[in-house]
C-alpha cells in the first residue's frame, strides 16, 4: 500500500478518543441511586438497555397500578444500548432474507408486526417527548461490486414476487450515487420507511426519563447476583439489598444470564465503530447526501454509515472479533488495528473526504445467536422471562422483544407468543474449543466469498443446511 494513503488514515485517527461518541453527549444524566435495603415490587426488570427499559415502560403503558423495578448494573445505556450504529430497523429477523429463510410460513406476520413495531417506537418517542434526533429515513443496502449488484437485483425481484418488496426500490448505479456520491457504489436497494436513524443513548436516556415519570423505581450501579424462588415469588440479591418479586423481566443481553441455562446460546461479538468530526457544507456537498439515510454494504463482512444530527459520518462494521473464551470484557472495546482497516475503507468509499479527520473510535459486544435473531422464554414456573440474542439488530427488535416477554408473564396467548420464531430456541454454541475453532472457520470463509464473487464454499453450504452461522 502507498505510504501517502497509510498516512492518511494514521493521520485521520490520530486524535480520536477510544470512548463512544455519543455517550460523551452533554444531556447524559446523572445516575440514580443504587439500592440499599430491602425492595418488594409486582415486576422486576433486570437491565437497563433498550430491553429493560421498553419491559419497564411498556409495563406500565399497559397496567399504570403496576409496581415495576428496574436494576440496572453500571448505567443505564451504558453497553450495547448506548453505543450502536443508530439504525432502528423494523426487522425482526435481522432482515427479510434471513427471517424468509427460517420462518418461511410466517414471514408476512413477522413483516408487519415489526412495522407496527417501529411505528410504535415513532409514537412513543413523540409522546414521551424522548429527543433522540428520530429521523425515519429509510436505509440503502449498497453492492460495491458487480455480482453484489447482480444479487441485490434477484433479490429485489424474489421480495417483489413474494409480496415482501413494499416500499422497496432498486437503485441502479447512476441512482445511488445520486443519493450518495460513492465511486464504489455499484447499485442500491432503497427501503424508504423500513428503518428510522436516531441518538441510541439519548433513546436510552429518554426512555429511562419516561419510565421514573411513570413511577418506575430505577436503582443504577445495582447489579442482581441471583435470582432464586422464595416463597411463592422470586428473590434477587444485589450488593446492598435485595428484591423480592412477583415476577421477572430479564434483559440482561450478552453479559451472564441469571438463569443458567439461556447463557450457552449466545456468545459476545465485537463490533466496531468510528465517528467523524462534522462535516463542513462543502464536504457534505462533495458526497451529495442529502436525504440523510443510512447505509450498509452488501458483503458478508459489511460496513454500515449514517450521519449524526451535526453531520458527522458514523462508520461501523466490517471486523466481527470473537474473544476465545466468549467473555465480556472492557478490553475489548478498544482495538486499534480495527480502526485502522475501517479508516482505509471509509476513504476508499469517500476518497472526496480526503481531509476529514475521526474524533472517536470505540466497540462494543453484540449478543449474537446461531439465528441471528432474539429468542425468548420463561423460568421458574412462568414467573422469570428472558429475551436476548438480537445479534446487532436490536435497536427496534428489543421492544418488540419486552412486549413478548410481558406476554409470556401474563400466561396468555397472543398473536405474538404463537410465533414459531418465540415457540422455538436456536441451537445453543458448543463449548470451548469448538466455539471459537466453528466461528474461526467460519469467519475465514465468508471473507473467501467475498474475495471470490460470494461463492460459498463448503463448510458455510453446510452450515446454511444446518440453519447456523455467525454475523453481527
Ligand atoms: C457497536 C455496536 C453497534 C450496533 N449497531 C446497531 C445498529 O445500528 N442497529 C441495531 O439495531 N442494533 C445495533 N447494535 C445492537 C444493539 O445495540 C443491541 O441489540 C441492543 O442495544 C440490545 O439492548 P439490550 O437492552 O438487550 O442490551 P444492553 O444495551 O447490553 O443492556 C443490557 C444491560 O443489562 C445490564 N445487566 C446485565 N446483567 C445485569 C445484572 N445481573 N444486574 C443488573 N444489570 C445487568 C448491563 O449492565 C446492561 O446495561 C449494535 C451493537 C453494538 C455493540
Amino acid at each position: 500500500m502507498a505510504p501517502s494513503a497509510m498516512n492518511r488514515w494514521t493521520t485521520a485517527l490520530s486524535d480520536a478518543q477510544p470512548a463512544p461518541f455519543w455517550l460523551e453527549d452533554p444531556g447524559r444524566p446523572r445516575p440514580e441511586a443504587a439500592l440499599t435495603g430491602p425492595e418488594t415490587c409486582d415486576l422486576l426488570v433486570v437491565g437497563g438497555g433498550y430491553s429493560g427499559l421498553w419491559t419497564a415502560l411498556v409495563a406500565k403503558e399497559r397496567e399504570p397500578q403496576r409496581d415495576v423495578v428496574l436494576l440496572e448494573g453500571r448505567e443505564v445505556g451504558w453497553a450495547a444500548s448506548g453505543r450502536n450504529g443508530g439504525f432502528c430497523a423494523a426487522s425482526l429477523t435481522h432482515g427479510a432474507a434471513n427471517g424468509l429463510t427460517r420462518w418461511p410460513d410466517e414471514i408476512h406476520r413477522l413483516q408487519e408486526l415489526g412495522t407496527r413495531n417501529l411505528d410504535e417506537i415513532e409514537a412513543a418517542v413523540a409522546r414521551h417527548g424522548i429527543d433522540c434526533d428520530f429521523e425515519r429515513t429509510g436505509e440503502i443496502d449498497v453492492a460495491t461490486e458487480e455480482y453484489q449488484a447482480r444479487e441485490l437485483r434477484d433479490w429485489y425481484e424474489e421480495l417483489d414476487r413474494r409480496g415482501l418488496g413494499d416500499g422497496l426500490e432498486y437503485l441502479d448505479a447512476d441512482a445511488v450515487r445520486e443519493q450518495v456520491a460513492s465511486p464504489t457504489f455499484e447499485a442500491g436497494l432503497y427501503d424508504r420507511r423500513g428503518v428510522a436513524m436516531l441518538h441510541p443513548a439519548k433513546l436510552a436516556w429518554g426512555l429511562k426519563a419516561a419510565c421514573l415519570r411513570l413511577g418506575v423505581r430505577v436503582y443504577e450501579h445495582t447489579p442482581a447476583l441471583d435470582l432464586k424462588p422464595h416463597g411463592g415469588a422470586m428473590a434477587v440479591r444485589t450488593p446492598y439489598g435485595q428484591v423480592r418479586a412477583r415476577q421477572v423481566a430479564l434483559g440482561t443481553n450478552i453479559f451472564p444470564s441469571l438463569v443458567r441455562r439461556v447463557r450457552s446460546y449466545t456468545v459476545p461479538v465485537y463490533d466496531y465503530a468510528l465517528m467523524t468530526e462534522p462535516l463542513t457544507a462543502g464536504q457534505l456537498d462533495s458526497i451529495g447526501w442529502k436525504n440523510r439515510q443510512g447505509l450498509g454494504d452488501s458483503a458478508n463482512q459489511f460496513h454500515y454509515f449514517r450521519l449524526s444530527a451535526d453531520n458527522r459520518i458514523l462508520w461501523g462494521g466490517y471486523d466481527a472479533v470473537y474473544p476465545y473464551g466468549g467473555r465480556v470484557r472492557a478490553e475489548y472495546d478498544d482495538r486499534p488495528q480495527t480502526y485502522a482497516k475501517l479508516a482505509e475503507h471509509f476513504f476508499r468509499c469517500f476518497p472526496q473526504l480526503e481531509d476529514v479527520r475521526f474524533t472517536h473510535a470505540w466497540g462494543g459486544a453484540i449478543d449474537t445467536c446461531s439465528r441471528f435473531s432474539a429468542f425468548f422464554g420463561t423460568a421458574h414456573r412462568g414467573r422469570v422471562a428472558y429475551a436476548a440474542g438480537y445479534t446487532g439488530l436490536g435497536v427496534g427488535a428489543t421492544r418488540f422483544g419486552a412486549e413478548v416477554m410481558l406476554d409470556l408473564l401474563s400466561g396468555e396467548s397472543t398473536e405474538r407468543t404463537s410465533l414459531e420464531m418465540v415457540r422455538r430456541k436456536p441451537l445453543p454454541f458448543p463449548p470451548e474449543p469448538f466455539a471459537w475453532t466453528g466461528i474461526a472457520l467460519t469467519k475465514w470463509s465468508l471473507a473467501r466469498a467475498d474475495a471470490h464473487g460470494g461463492r460459498r464454499n463448503l463448510w458455510l453450504r453446510t452450515m446454511d443446511r444446518l440453519g447456523l452461522g455467525f454475523d453481527s
